[in-house]
């Protein structure tokens, strides 16, 4: 058949797939197919390129691919240019021959195609034989690329966002942060949003930062972004300034500048900073600065070859009045005890309310030596009446003290060891102090009690842990993807025991790994037998303790326990605090990567409420991140928490990963969301918790 016939018959085939409503790749596939098939030769392929480094990808090939398309051109780009070039094997320029050797090839041509004028990607026939391509062949490769090119603009204008220029502006108007676009040349403004439009009094602040930029411009890497801080004093408000290098739409090298309104923020973090180390109640420290001030003194001590100690103290009987005069009296009493050791020579700055009506008090090394002077004024203390609102009452303590570096030298055991003294003086008849002794080492009733269950719980093989479900929902379909794990403990001495109550204290002996394997043996189990009944893409999101993750086998253990079950990992997602995130992060990184080698997804727990930034992110290669119900608690249309979930959303959307809101209790919470891009909730509007069978009746078999 006459070939210019077949070439039209296919161009005419072509043509009809502009309006396909299938994926660009799809008509792709077909398109260079066809076209191959039509020019005979050995070889197409459609590739795009991109700014970054590994700057060729492949969309779609066809014929031999032994051409190995991608890899060969990243190191040769010089064969692309903004016009179709036709190489052959005695071509002159050594890029273009360099090319021929790598791609195995004889002949290629490259014809460019562009969105809104800039070159996006490039279609190319290849020849692997010393045979021509006909003049009239290429003129059908140049028919094929114009009409990928308007199958292309099509495409990019019915979905792709930051392809198109209004698009890109309404996406810039809507990022809730000014921005301003510099011609990185001459140093002139070519785009402000809307924001940045608004506050026509930032552009003087930002104006500032940017000169100042240019300047030191080189100083910065690539990769680097420069960020400033600017406080405007005449509003009062604080800016995070952000200046990057990028090419504008129409390729032009320009400077992007965002400027973010971080009071808020600031605020935040000052409040959370002085709430994360303080009492509230009584103006004390609280337990995590005790923890992170002994610490230190620990290793002053050692260091100094000296003494100091640790007094644990806890009211007698602060329950009676508690529940007898009401929680102001009880409030008020914390608040005069709290004074009263304050004031006491040597104490102040070193007392802690550790919680409930707990305190600790560090002797430094300077007032070791006055331990007995303290001891006594503690105790005159004690021996008298408190005034609460004009009336006399008793209140004791009992103390325990332990020394050290002598008889310990961690945080955890010294608090401990001085727990366990405080005991002693509880049962010796309260109203006195005990010093720790290594011998009488025996844990209080109470504690040995639970602690006696959980063991024999543990090691009954865990059957009284039973685990429950709750499902996540996606917000586009409305419809339950996944669900998390949570368990409870059933216990026979005590009853249905929640996972607050228990797991500390779980976490604190040791034993959270043998219950959290059992939950992730169990969960992996029943994530199985919904795949393989229902549907093979539903996930179950497990817990991990800190623990669990600090192990030194946690990466084994894990691979261990999805091979036994058969489960496949992809289905299964492993939700880590943010707390543990700021410790070690070296560690924290690689246990992850090990995680993530096995298709296995981590998302991260509680977001918001520790201590993480956002950076962190980025680095722990996460997939989902579970923001944290007290930002929805009483969520309204201008708060902080809204904003900060907005930003979370477009952060994600950005990096990749996905965002889970928790918490969701009302449908009003739902209403308020809905102007952000979040994928997945979470929550008692949806349902609480519930057994296996419940939630397969509800969400699966149905
Ligand atoms: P979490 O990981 O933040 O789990 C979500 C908790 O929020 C669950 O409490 C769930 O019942 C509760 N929740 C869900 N929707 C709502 C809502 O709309 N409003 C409110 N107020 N709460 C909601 P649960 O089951 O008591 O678990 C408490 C915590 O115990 C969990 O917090 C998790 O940190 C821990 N936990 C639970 N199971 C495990 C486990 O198997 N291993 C480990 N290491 N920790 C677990
Ligand atoms: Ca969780
Ligand atoms: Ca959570």
């Amino acid at each position: 058949m006459d070939k210019v016939f077949v070439e039209n018959e296919a161009l005419t085939k072509i043509v009809q797939m502009l309006s396909d409503d299938d994926e660009f790749s799809e008509i792709s596939s077909k398109v260079i197919k066809l076209a191959g098939e039509c020019v005979e030769c050995d070889h197409s392929a459609i590739v795009q390129v991109s700014d970054d480094s590994d700057g060729i990808s492949l969309i779609a090939e066809w014929g031999d691919i032994s051409c190995n398309v991608p890899s060969s051109l990243k190191r040769n780009a010089s064969i692309f240019d903004d016009d179709i070039v036709v190489v052959n094997d005695t071509y002159t320029y050594d890029e273009h021959q360099n090319a021929m050797e790598l791609l195995n090839a004889k002949r290629i041509v490259v014809s460019p195609l562009s969105i809104n004028g800039e070159i996006a990607m490039y279609l190319m026939f290849v020849n692997t034989e010393d045979k021509e391509f006909l003049t009239s062949d290429i003129t059908f490769m140049c028919n094929v690329a114009s009409v990928l090119q308007a199958v292309v603009q099509k495409k990019v204008i019915n979905n792709s966002l930051l392809s198109s220029y209004t698009a890109l502006q309404d996406v810039l108007n809507n990022v809730g942060c000014g921005v301003y676009v510099y011609d990185s040349n001459t140093g002139e403004i070519q785009f402000e949003n809307k924001i940045a439009r608004e506050n026509a009094g930032l552009l003087s602040l930002v104006d500032e930062c940017a000169k100042d930029y240019f300047v030191k411009k080189s100083q910065y890497s690539s990769e680097d972004l420069a960020v400033m801080e600017k406080y405007d004093k005449e509003n009062s408000l604080w800016y995070e300034i952000k200046f990057c290098e990028l090419n504008w739409i129409d390729s032009r090298p320009v400077t992007m500048c965002t400027v973010f309104d971080i009071t808020q923020k600031k605020k935040n973090l000052e409040k959370i900073q002085f709430q994360a180390q303080n009492d509230f109640l009584t103006g004390l420290y609280n337990r995590m600065k005790c923890e992170s001030d002994l610490k230190v003194l620990i290793d002053e001590t050692v260091r100094e070859g000296r003494k100091a100690a640790v007094l644990f103290l806890d009211l007698d009987d602060f329950k009676h009045i508690n529940d007898g005069l009401g929680h102001q009296y009880g409030d008020v009493l914390l608040q005069e005890i709290a004074l009263g050791l304050r004031n006491i020579p040597g104490l102040c700055g070193h007392c802690y309310r550790m919680g409930g009506d707990e305190f600790v008090i560090l002797l430094v090394p300077d007032v070791y030596d006055r331990l007995g002077e303290i001891l006594e004024a503690i105790t005159v203390m004690f021996n008298k009446p408190w005034y609460i609102m004009d009336t006399e009452y008793y209140c004791t303590m009992s103390m325990g003290i332990v020394e050290f570096p002598s008889q310990g030298d961690t945080v955890h055991e010294l608090i401990k060891k001085a727990d366990i003294a405080m005991y002693k003086a509880k049962k010796n008849g309260k109203n006195r102090y005990s010093f720790y002794e290594e011998a009488s080492e025996n844990t209080s009733a109470r504690r040995l009690d639970v602690e006696h269950n959980m063991r024999q719980a543990v090691e009954a093989e865990c059957e009284e842990f039973v685990v429950f479900y709750q499902p996540i929902i996606d917000r586009n379909t409305s419809k339950c993807v996944a669900c998390e794990a949570l368990v409870r403990w059933n216990s026979k001495a005590f009853g249905l025991v929640g996972p607050d109550e228990f797991i500390p204290l779980a976490e604190y002996l040791g034993l959270i790994t043998y219950i959290g394997d059992y939950v992730l043996e169990k969960a992996c189990i029943q994530c199985k037998e919904w795949n393989e009944l229902y549907d093979p893409s539903f996930k179950v999101s497990i817990n991990l303790s800190v623990v669990q993750l600090l192990q030194n086998n946690v990466v084994e253990n894990i691979e261990e326990i999805i091979t036994r079950t058969g489960v496949n990992p992809e289905n299964i997602i492993l939700e880590i605090t943010e707390t543990l995130a700021i410790n070690d992060m070296e560690r924290i990184i690689k246990i992850i990567d090990g995680i993530k080698k096995m298709g296995v997804m981590i998302a991260l727990d509680d977001f918001g409420t520790g201590y993480s930034s956002l950076n962190y992110i980025k680095e722990l290669k996460l997939d989902i991140i579970k923001v944290d119900k007290s930002f929805i608690e009483d969520i309204t249309e201008e708060d902080y928490e809204l904003a900060f979930i907005k930003l979370i959303a477009e952060l994600s959307k950005t990096i990749g990963v996905k965002v889970c809101i928790e918490g969701v209790e009302r449908a009003n919470q739902v209403r308020m969301l809905q102007g952000v891009d979040v994928q997945l909730y979470q929550g008692f509007y949806y349902s609480v918790p519930i057994p296996p069978s419940d939630f397969e009746n509800r969400y699966l078999s149905v």
